[in-house]
């Protein structure tokens, strides 16, 4: 019977990327995946890669810089290897931060105030009489993202099983010898979860992975240079791509495995955005949808070795996954092969919950 060095559950951006750093270090890897490779949380994402201080959870500082440094290389990588584009910005963002921010000064050291006025940088921008700052910061568009991972994990030889859960990692005298799924059972004596919000699922070990449910939509603009900069304020965030397509988010909600967007929630992203952009009122909204973060209860990611030998996890990267997913792929497949790792992981540890 056929068996791979790994098997990874969960075919998102998190799965995929580990995969392909896997199979540079020459692991046969299997990812099986419940439903389609990459169309969960992975695509339903804004795509901005947030590393300023400012936002991001101090105790995840230590991976978001490295990962967003890592960015260019991580893109290129899986452009050049899917012959697909993934619309890298890095034309920056402008941030309306909340009252409280701006009062404290924390964390503003990592912005700058604008070098220009509002005006200038982005005349569709109506008058805001806010505090605004420049963070240098890229964005990219993850459903292109995840759709270039498949490809580029396929051309690297990663092998799939698609359309069938995994239920159980199987072990032998304590030891992971594979995993089952609804259909079948692969074999492999290293399993690493990386099924998002779904992987409290999979037995043995229940992860307190929660899923935090956002609602976005998209808009068509009849000028594509409407806006270059994502600009985000405590109401709205507006994140341009290339092709003249703005995305308009999001929520944070706690309503369990539910992807359903609900008109009003779409009406108020949608005022907002043509509140802060006047000329969005002749926009058409081509598409909303929701997805699914994957929460955790102290809102950080779950990475490393589980108390079972040869089973990993690497989820709960909440808000940050895809600008988390370079650094996650580099970390995790260091810890799996057995190298030195020289991040402190232990703010990340699968066993904290139990403490
Ligand atoms: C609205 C929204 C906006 C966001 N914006 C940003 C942003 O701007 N920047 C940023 O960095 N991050 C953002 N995120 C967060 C980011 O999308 C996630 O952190 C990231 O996609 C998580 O990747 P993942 O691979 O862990 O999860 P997923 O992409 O959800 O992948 C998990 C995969 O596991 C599969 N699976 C589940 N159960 C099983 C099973 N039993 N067996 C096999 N497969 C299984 C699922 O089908 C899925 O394909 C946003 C998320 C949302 C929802």
């Amino acid at each position: 019977m056929k068996s791979w060095d790994v098997i990874i559950a969960g075919g998102g951006i998190i799965g995929l990327s580990l995969s392909i750093a896997l199979r540079k270090s020459g692991a046969r890897v299997l990812i099986v995946e419940r439903g389609e490779p990459g169309r969960e949380a992975s695509s339903a994402a804004g795509g901005m890669l947030v590393d300023g201080s400012l936002e991001t959870h101090a105790a995840l500082q230590s991976l978001a810089t490295p990962s967003a440094r890592l960015y260019p290389e991580f893109v290129h990588e899986i452009e050049t290897q899917s012959g697909m584009k993934v619309d890298l910005r890095d034309q920056g963002t402008i941030i309306f931060p909340p009252p409280e921010q701006v009062h404290e000064h924390a964390g503003l050291t990592t912005a700058a105030l604008l070098n220009a006025p509002l005006a200038e940088l982005e005349p569709a921008l109506a008058e805001d009489s806010r505090v605004a700052f420049h963070l240098k910061e890229r964005s990219v568009d993850p459903q292109a993202l995840a759709a270039a991972a498949v490809k580029a994990a396929k051309h690297q030889g990663v092998d799939f099983s698609s359309g069938d859960p995994a239920i159980s990692v199987n072990l032998s005298n304590g030891s992971v010898t594979g995993l089952t799924t609804t259909k079948t059972t692969f074999l492999a004596s290293k399993v690493i979860n990386c099924a998002g919000a779904w992987a409290g699922q999979i037995a043995p070990h229940k992860f307190p992975t929660r899923p935090v449910k956002g609602q976005m939509l998209s808009l068509v603009t009849p000028s594509r240079a409407l806006l270059s900069h994502v600009v985000r304020a405590p109401e709205v965030y507006l994140i341009p791509r290339s092709d003249g397509r703005i995305v308009v988010g999001t929520t944070v909600e706690q309503v369990g495995f539910d992807k359903r967007t609900d008109v009003p929630t779409i009406q108020r992203l949608y005022r907002a955005a043509v509140k802060m952009i006047p000329a969005l009122r002749d926009a058409k909204i081509l598409k909303d949808w929701a997805g699914l973060r994957p929460g955790t209860p102290d809102d950080l990611p779950i990475l490393g070795a589980t108390a079972t030998p040869g089973y990993y996890v690497a989820t709960g990267h909440f808000r940050d996954g895809i600008l988390l997913a370079p650094i996650t792929a580099q970390i995790m497949a260091d810890v799996v092969a057995g190298n030195p790792c020289h991040q402190d992981l232990s703010p990340f540890s699968p066993g904290r919950f139990a403490r």
